[in-house]
């Protein structure tokens, strides 16, 4: 008989453990929501990739990726944070609860953060798959750096990542090439990475080229590039091969669920929120201008707030607005219009001794509410009957006409 899956309840599931996803969490947790993130590889997620991080702020002298993201976890678990460490397979996320499903457990939640990242880009040159990770394909130089000292390896790439990297390896390797597929001296990362990698005695830069296939027995040995000028192969001998091309989003899970791009980056707006009401999206998997531990924590951030705020706008709305019957006066306090009218009804009471009242609801700071009830003007007045919101009234009203629903 198959085993009946565990259930969980939480305020918050955020799904994905590195800086966007810990940060949500340092959020949440702080804000004493019942928080519960799931990574399914390295808590730290690709920061941890990198072993010098010289450009997040409050580190003048630089932090390695690992050292960096463990004081991320050891403040999101001091904030209460609790944290599992498997694979979310798929998840429901229309209505006020979300389910987030693994291999052994259903969790439900209010809201859920997704803060998936990406992984690197594979060239998909010939017999890739065969060398992959631990037989001689790397794309962590933090990682395999010290393996590799005293031999030769091959970088392929020339954004940010791969130069720094590439430099980094010098200090390990006796010899590091350099596939690129520009012409001579055009890079894709910053200048002074690239003026740096151009007077390194020990990186040899070989242009215009791509990964045409590897070769190897049970571990690579040899790279062979490919000329794109003359087509020429050029075979070079090396113990490993870093790739350094790019990501992709991991997302193909949310796939037809939340809005993304052709690329499969998810789209939000500047709140962090996905087309999904409840659902935030943050860091790298977004689809957004600068991938960057720090821009990942300003998205995190976003989304951790906004669902302490969400929360709670829903809390209010369950318990203020629906719980009795009445009438709510919804407006929006910087409108003028709306202030005179908040005259009218607040005389109203008095004329009818309190037999007509009004809740009040301020939409300035933040529409959740007025959104939830489907109101988009104001002012507005919602007739609440039974839990529900029976009708809507926009723009002029009278006594006589709030009467009938008494
Ligand atoms: C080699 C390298 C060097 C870099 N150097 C720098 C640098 O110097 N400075 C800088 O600011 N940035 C640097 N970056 C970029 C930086 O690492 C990223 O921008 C940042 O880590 C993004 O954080 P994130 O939380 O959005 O995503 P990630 O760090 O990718 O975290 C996402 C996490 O989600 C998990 N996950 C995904 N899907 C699921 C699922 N279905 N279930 C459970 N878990 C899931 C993944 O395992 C991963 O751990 C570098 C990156 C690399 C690779």
């Amino acid at each position: 008989m198959p085993r009946e899956k565990k259930v969980e309840e939480y305020d918050v599931v955020i799904i994905g453990g590195g800086a966007a996803g810990l940060t949500a969490g340092i959020y949440c947790g702080r804000a004493r929501l019942n928080t519960l993130l799931i990574e399914k590889a390295l808590v730290g997620g690709l920061a941890t990739y990198t072993n010098d991080i010289e450009n997040y702020p409050g580190f003048p002298e630089g932090a390695t990726g690992l050292g960096l993201m463990e004081l991320f976890h050891k403040q999101a678990k001091k904030f209460g944070v609790k944290f599992k460490g498997t694979d979310v397979k798929s998840v429901e996320l229309e209505g006020p609860v979300k389910t987030v499903e693994t291999f052994r457990t259903t969790y439900k939640a209010k809201v859920v953060v997704l803060a998936v990242g990406g992984r690197p880009r594979i060239t998909r040159a010939e017999n890739e798959e065969e060398f992959l990770f631990d037989k001689g394909i790397s794309f962590c130089a933090t990682c395999d750096a010290a393996a590799n000292t005293g031999k030769e390896v091959l970088i392929v790439g020339s954004g940010d990542a791969a130069i720094e990297e590439g430099m980094f390896l010098t200090k390990f390797a006796s010899k590091v090439y350099v596939s690129i597929m520009h012409d001579e001296g055009t890079m894709d990362c910053n200048e002074i990475a690239r003026n740096e990698a151009l007077e390194n005695p020990k990186m040899e830069f070989v242009w215009n080229t791509v990964v045409k296939r590897f070769e190897g027995d049970d571990h690579l040995h040899t790279v062979v590039l490919e000329d794109l000028k003359t087509g020429n192969e050029n075979p070079i001998k090396v113990d490993t091969c870093f790739e350094f091309i790019g990501y992709v989003p991991n997302t193909e899970f949310l796939r037809d669920i939340v809005d993304m791009n052709k690329q499969g980056y998810i789209l939000v707006n500047d709140k962090m929120e996905t087309n999904i009401e409840g659902v935030y999206s943050a860091g790298d998997a977004n689809e957004k201008f600068l991938k960057q531990v720090a821009t990942a924590v300003g998205d995190g951030a976003m989304a951790g707030y906004c669902a302490e705020r969400y929360i709670a706008e829903t809390d209010k709305y369950e318990s203020q607005i629906l719980a009795r019957d009445q009438f709510v006066y919804v407006y929006d306090a910087s409108c003028p219009n709306c202030q005179n009218k908040l005259k009218e009804i607040e005389a109203m009471e008095t004329e009818t001794d309190g037999r007509i009242s009004f809740s009040k609801a301020d939409v300035y700071k933040s529409r959740g509410i007025s959104n939830r009830m489907g109101i988009t003007e104001f002012p507005s007045i919602a007739v609440v009957r039974y839990g529900k919101i029976i009708d809507v009234i926009t723009g002029d009203f009278t006594r006589q006409q709030l009467e009938r629903y008494l």
